[in-house]
């Protein structure tokens, strides 16, 4: 058997790896490095796979969290609704640029922010709401698109963990995440679903006055050369990054069809399972993309099991296992442990197997063999 990884990067590489070098060789020739036409090309079928009318490529996924926010005009004071349970960075920028986060529980079969804790947190200071599509689904958007609708909010799609996910809307349309809301951010990160081999992110909306303004503030805050309208940021894609990108672009859909056979194949071993928890797919299956297979783990066990798949030498991880508001960084008098009872059990019981394109079946019989050997000792 091959050796078990959380993300296998460089077993991916093999299938891409003539486009890629070629790629890099022009680029180095072309030594076109920053706003090549690489970036140009990119950005251009990325548009058209989300079906968006502007991406702007910037450095990573938190630059484009935060340039969001800066795009929409968004003002010290303001309060976003964004989820307790997810990763900092969505949290980190609503700080940095000294709004007030507001953090709420999520739902307990998706791991999404509950549309009825944003309801509850909404007050006449909130401005925006950040819902991330964790570990790969869309968080329930018909309702916080009707939510943000109703009290004039703007809506910031955290779309790091999805891209490439389908959302069917009960509006009748069907959607790829990001595209959704006023505006998506993403993330390139080497092991995210479409990642490159760097830093790198990109914003999208279907608003294109929105899409002038952040074009000038990932470049500066220049509209025209050496004008600095407004405060800006230095925060770009660069050349080399995009072209892995538009390497791994037109596999995207292969690439997460084979995660969620992945997922299905574990699922499928974890049947009757009663400690196990295996992922709720909540649409059609085109809808999941699997950033991660994430397991709840009940009666607390947890924790031994973890102990023993690092005995046997299989990776998993455990994400989240700090609720956001328990984070010295963020933590705030005005929560209360009462409204967090999602998220404060799901700490102590996810964990995510191994998952990425180049897992096969032996592998998952063996991860799966070895967790069941220990939930039924
Ligand atoms: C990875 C990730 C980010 C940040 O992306 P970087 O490119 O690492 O800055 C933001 N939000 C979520 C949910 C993520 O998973």
């Amino acid at each position: 058997m091959r050796k078990i990884q959380m993300v296998d990067l460089k077993g991916q590489y093999e299938g891409i790896k003539d486009q890629v070098n070629t790629s890099f060789q022009e680029v180095i020739e072309n030594a076109a490095f920053i706003n090549g036409p690489e970036v140009q090309q990119f950005q251009k079928e990325l548009e058209d796979y989300l079906q968006v009318k502007n991406v702007i490529p910037c450095a990573n996924g938190t630059d484009a969290l935060q340039i969001a926010m800066m795009g929409l005009g968004l003002k010290p004071g303001d309060e976003v609704i964004t989820a307790d349970f997810t990763f900092a960075a969505t949290v980190e920028v609503i700080a940095l640029l000294q709004l007030t986060p507001v953090l709420v529980d999520v739902e307990p079969g998706s791991f999404n922010i509950d549309p009825e804790a944003i309801k509850k947190a909404i007050t006449p200071k909130t401005k925006a709401i950040v819902p991330v599509h964790l570990f790969g689904q869309a968080a329930n958007m018909g309702a916080i698109m009707k939510i943000a609708e109703e009290h004039n909010l703007f809506v910031i799609e955290d779309n790091a963990q999805a891209i490439g996910g389908n959302y069917h809307s009960p509006n009748g349309k069907t959607y790829k995440t990001g595209a959704i809301g006023h505006i998506g951010a993403t993330s390139f990160f080497p092991s995210k679903n479409l990642g490159c081999y760097g830093d790198g992110g990109a914003i999208f909306t279907n608003d294109d006055k929105l899409a002038h303004t952040i074009r000038g503030i990932v470049n500066h805050g220049m509209y025209e050369r050496y004008h600095h309208d407004v405060v800006g940021v230095n925060s770009r894609l660069d050349s080399l990054q995009a072209a892995v990108l538009r390497a791994k672009l037109p596999k995207l859909d292969s690439y997460n069809e084979a995660r969620r056979k992945s997922a299905d194949k574990y699922s499928e071993a974890f049947k009757g399972q009663e400690d196990v928890i295996t992922p709720v797919r909540l649409n059609e299956d085109d809808t999941h993309v699997y950033h991660q297979y994430t397991l709840k783990i009940k009666n607390e066990k947890r924790d031994a099991l973890a102990k023993h798949l690092q005995e046997k030498g299989i990776p998993f991880g455990i994400y989240y296992p700090i609720p956001l508001h328990k984070q010295k960084a963020y933590a705030d008098s005005r929560y209360n442990e009462a409204d967090f009872p999602v998220t404060n059990q799901l700490v102590q019981e996810v964990l995510s197997l191994p998952m990425h394109t180049e897992l096969d079946a032996e592998q998952i019989e063996y991860i799966t063999g070895t967790i069941k050997e220990f939930l039924n000792a």
